[in-house]
């Protein structure tokens, strides 16, 4: 074969796309019942909005970005993730000034040039949630709420943990602890680590070399950092979660691969994702809206890797649906297609095979794809204007006299 996907990038077939689309249909019908309305943003933006927000010493922009110029000379980057572009627009088209607050999800095809491997490709799929213009801490729990929803309505378990971060006030003491800290571990960092643990030592903590992490295991922890407000903030999220039934475990060690945040962070875990165990991330951004030229508004949001959720819902046994119609001779035929045309018209699945085989090998097609009923329409029901109707499973035939009759037995 001479073409193939390239690496990192999966066709998603049916039946997998067909758990793509379960995973993102509950997560629509769970935000929107939340108050959330999509957004709909370019897959590329100009590569500067990323590194401005994402962070110059991230991985993300550091080595994962893909980036190209177009044939105008401007640098592109195809989107790593989806809350820099939704803030570009919340920003672009003046949102702040015409609501109090707001709440956009998106869905769609995030790319990072990472090393492919079970849960982790270079086409992936986020489907997030931003909240902008709050900063109360009840507007975390709830957001952190909507998020356990999608896995109780995906029927998945997943561990939630949470930390915070500070704001500009605190963050700088922990740093200078953190680097004075890492400046004495200096041996056992990686050369990444090393490279970085000056600019950006925060990173070192989300770093996933085991060396680092031994290192990190016993770093100064944030939230003994933390400044009055952000305690307060910290200490009301984890009552309004408790208040909420969500249950969580406090990471002091959680940092997040971006920049942005401030504050709450969170991530949903699952054992069963092995080394890629996130599949929920997210936090509050409120310096973000600022910093990319907007009005000072706090803000708050998460991602969901559809990929990795789609790898935790369970294989389903397709369901029968439908019916499947048999016919034989050009009459028939022509029966047939008038009637699928007809159930179709009245809201159901409706099939035939035509190629026009045998009925043997029309039944056989109706199994195939999982039809519930087989109407069969042949010499005899032509003749005498009747249809054969046929329950697959149970292998129960009947005869029926009229479409109403059809119709109401279907
Ligand atoms: P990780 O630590 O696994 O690299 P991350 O911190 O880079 O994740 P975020 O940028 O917060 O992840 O993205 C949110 C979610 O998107 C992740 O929790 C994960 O479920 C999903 N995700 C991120 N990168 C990939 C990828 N390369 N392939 C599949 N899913 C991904
Ligand atoms: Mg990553």
């Amino acid at each position: 074969m001479e073409f193939r996907a390239v690496r990192g990038v999966e066709d998603l077939i049916p039946p997998e796309s067909e758990k793509f689309e379960k995973v993102v249909e509950i997560f629509k019908d769970v935000v929107r019942k939340a108050g959330f309305r999509e957004v709909i943003l370019p897959i590329f933006e100009e590569a500067g909005l990323f590194s401005r927000s994402v962070g110059e010493t991230t991985d993300i922009v550091q080595k994962e970005m893909y980036v190209f110029e177009d044939k105008g000379g401007r640098v592109i980057a195809l989107r790593p993730e989806g809350t820099a572009s939704a803030v570009r627009a919340y920003i672009e088209h003046g949102v702040y000034a015409k609501e109090p607050f707001t709440k956009w999800f998106y869905v769609g095809p995030m790319f990072r040039f990472e090393r492919p491997q079970a849960g982790r490709k270079r086409q992936f799929f986020q489907a997030g949630c931003e909240v902008f213009g709050l900063s109360s801490p009840g507007a975390d729990a709830e957001v952190i709420r909507v998020a356990a929803d999608i896995f109780d309505s995906l029927k998945v378990d997943c561990s939630l943990e949470i930390n915070s971060i500070g704001c500009e006030k605190c963050r700088p003491e922990y740093r200078k602890a953190l680097i004075e800290f890492l400046e004495q571990k200096k041996e056992e960092l990686c050369e990444d680590c090393l490279k970085r643990f000056e600019r950006n030592p925060l990173r070192v903590l989300d770093c996933k070399v085991e060396s680092c992490q031994k290192v990190v295991a016993e770093a100064p922890r944030i939230t003994d950092f933390l400044c009055d407000e952000c305690r307060k903030h910290f200490e009301k999220l984890k009552e309004y979660l408790k208040t909420l039934d969500v249950k969580f475990t406090e990471n002091p060690l959680l940092v997040r691969g971006l920049d942005y945040y401030t504050r709450t962070v969170f991530e949903f875990k699952s054992e069963r994702l092995g080394a890629q165990s996130t599949v929920l991330a997210g936090g509050r951004y409120d310096k973000l809206i600022s910093q990319l030229g907007g009005p000072e508004t706090p803000a708050l949001g998460f991602a969901l890797g559809v990929d990795r959720a789609m790898l935790l819902i369970p294989e389903k046994e397709e369901e029968r649906n439908g019916v499947f119609v048999v016919t034989r001779g050009e009459k028939a035929y022509r029966e047939g297609l008038k009637l699928i045309k007809f159930l179709r018209e009245k809201g159901i699945r409706a099939e035939m095979d035509h190629r026009q085989g045998s009925f043997k090998a029309q039944m056989k097609a109706a199994d195939r794809v999982k039809a519930k009923y087989v109407v069969i329409i042949g010499e005899a029901e032509v003749e005498e204007g009747f249809f054969s109707f046929k329950e697959l499973e149970t292998g129960k035939q009947e005869r029926i006299e009229s479409l109403e009759e059809l119709f109401a037995r279907l």
